[in-house]
């Protein structure tokens, strides 16, 4: 089955009005979660990444098979005060409402060379926030990479005009 048939329309949730696209299914079907997987290592394979960054939580599944895959490391960006040591933090708008990310400030270097790894863009907060982070760390960022992206919202216009590359192997 393909890519876009594994992943499931919500409505309602978490909010009335909202249609949410639930990557469990796809999670859930060894082929399916395999070509996720195998079509980001071959596009990431030669390009000398150091590190796979994973947005919390459901960027965390795909960064880290990703990283591993590669054989690099993985670094989280997490919810606030989920992270031990000290850190950057960047506060952003979500589809339903506000959050904020951090990442270790020692995580990343200007040595280091990475793509950020979500499941879905929406409005573009919360990768854009993944970015302000990366640049905190002055590690060079390659690409954002999701699963899904939806054409009907502002993500991937927000990206294109920060100058920002992104790539998607899917889209509603
Ligand atoms: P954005 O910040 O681009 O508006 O929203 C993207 C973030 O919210 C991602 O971290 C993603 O996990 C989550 N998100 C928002 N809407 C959906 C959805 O319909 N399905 C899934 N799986 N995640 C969503």
């Amino acid at each position: 089955m393909s890519i876009e048939h594994l992943i499931r329309v919500i409505p309602d949730y978490p909010k009335p009005g909202i249609l949410f696209r639930d990557i469990t299914p796809l999670l859930a079907d060894a082929d399916g979660f395999r070509e996720v997987i195998d079509r980001l290592a071959e596009r990431y394979q030669d390009k000398q990444l150091t590190h796979v960054v994973g947005i919390e939580a459901r960027g965390f599944i795909f960064a880290t098979a990703l990283a591993y895959k590669l054989g690099v490391g993985f670094v989280p960006l997490r919810k606030p005060g989920k992270l031990p040591s000290a850190t950057y933090r960047y506060s952003y708008q979500l589809e339903y409402g506000e959050d904020s990310l951090e990442i270790h400030q020692d995580a990343l270097s200007v040595h280091d060379r990475v793509v950020i790894i979500d499941d879905l863009l929406a409005t573009g907060g919360t990768v854009l926030a993944a970015v302000e982070l990366i640049a905190q760390t002055q590690a060079r960022l390659l690409e954002c990479a999701f699963l899904v992206q939806l054409d009907d919202l502002s993500g991937v216009q927000r990206l294109a005009d920060a100058n920002i590359p992104s790539y998607t192997l899917c889209r509603f």
